[in-house]
């Protein structure tokens, strides 16, 4: 189907972009990035937007920005980009999230902002933003605003971000010396979306895990934290199949209602997924501890 017709700019700059979208404020206005979400709901007439955005112009959207303690990635970095970038791959788990996405066509095209704008439950990079002590980067009418990744995911397509704002990027904290993470997925058979995605972050000593962070997307209305695995985790050493016991309190805070459910897996299957999913992050995070961040010296 051919989308119905629509309005469209193509800013320069950030600024440019929020003008647009005050300007516009009184109709139906949507931002295109990658457009591999945003254009099937067009040509199905799920979205009908009377001005489209396009933001792929603004060269202070796109790449990466490496600084001592934490990596600024912009929105309209592609996929591609951050699966290749080494400094991400060592210092953070988005790469490994990002290398997992789709396939080569869409890694080349879609973009961190898109992703994550976008909030679909199924998606990959929540996780990783999740667990990466991550602050979301948002530009609007009165300025720049951060939010942590903790408040930014709210519900099922749905953020923090206002509709006079754009996502300009996000500033993903490095893992320690001693740190590790992980992204390990079940994707869907049909669609490669995540049934069930975990992202893990271990800060540790060398030998007990001082403080963890566990995500999930796939699994619940939107991404999540997994506390109650969290908590299990903190204070213990790393071995004795402390993987396997933390694991068995993934669904433990989880109200029954937020366990996605649709014709390719039922809710009582992705529950077991998330269990078994949580133990593979968690262990191939231990087994990187002390291997991830050395990786410059070689
Ligand atoms: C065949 C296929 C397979 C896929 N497989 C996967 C997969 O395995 N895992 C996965 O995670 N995803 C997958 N995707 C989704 C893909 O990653 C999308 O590109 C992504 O969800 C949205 O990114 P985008 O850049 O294309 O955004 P767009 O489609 O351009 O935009 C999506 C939404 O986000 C908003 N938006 C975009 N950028 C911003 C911004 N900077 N600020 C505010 N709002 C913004 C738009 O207004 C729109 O509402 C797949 C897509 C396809 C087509």
């Amino acid at each position: 189907m051919y989308p119905s017709s629509f309005e469209y700019h193509a800013p320069t700059d950030v600024q440019e972009a929020v003008d647009l979208l005050v300007e516009h404020g009184d109709r139906d206005v949507e931002l295109i990035a990658g457009g591999h979400s945003l254009l099937p709901t067009m040509k199905s007439g799920l979205s009908k937007p009377e001005v489209v955005v396009d933001i792929a112009d603004i060269d202070q959207l796109h790449g990466v920005d490496h600084g001592e303690e934490s990596s600024r990635v912009g929105a309209m970095t592609t996929y591609a980009t951050v699966a290749a970038d080494e400094t991400l791959a060592r210092s953070t788990v988005i790469s490994e999230a990002a290398a997992e996405i789709g396939d080569v066509q869409v890694r080349n095209v879609g973009t961190v902002g898109g992703n994550v704008a976008h909030a679909d439950p199924a998606a990959d990079l929540p996780a990783a933003v999740l667990v990466s002590d991550a602050t979301v980067r948002l530009q609007g009418p009165s300025g720049d605003r951060s939010v942590p990744a903790a408040e930014f995911f709210q519900a099922m397509f749905t953020t923090d971000i206002r509709e006079d704002e754009l996502l300009t990027g996000i500033d993903l904290s490095h893992l320690g010396e001693n740190d590790a993470g992980a992204y390990v997925k079940k994707p869907s058979p049909s669609s490669g979306y995540a049934l069930v995605g975990v992202a893990v972050v271990l800060e540790t000593d060398g030998e007990t895990i001082m403080d963890a962070r566990i995500g999930a997307n796939g699994a619940f209305d939107h991404a999540m934290r997994l506390k109650p695995v969290e908590e299990t985790l903190t204070g213990e050493a790393l071995d004795g199949g402390i993987a396997h016991r933390a694991a068995g309190h993934a669904t433990d805070d989880v109200e029954p209602y937020l366990l996605m459910e649709d014709d390719t897996a039922s809710s009582d299957f992705r529950a077991h997924l998330l269990e078994v999913y949580t133990e593979r992050a968690i262990d191939t995070a231990i087994e990187r501890v002390g291997s991830m961040t050395d990786t410059e010296a070689d």
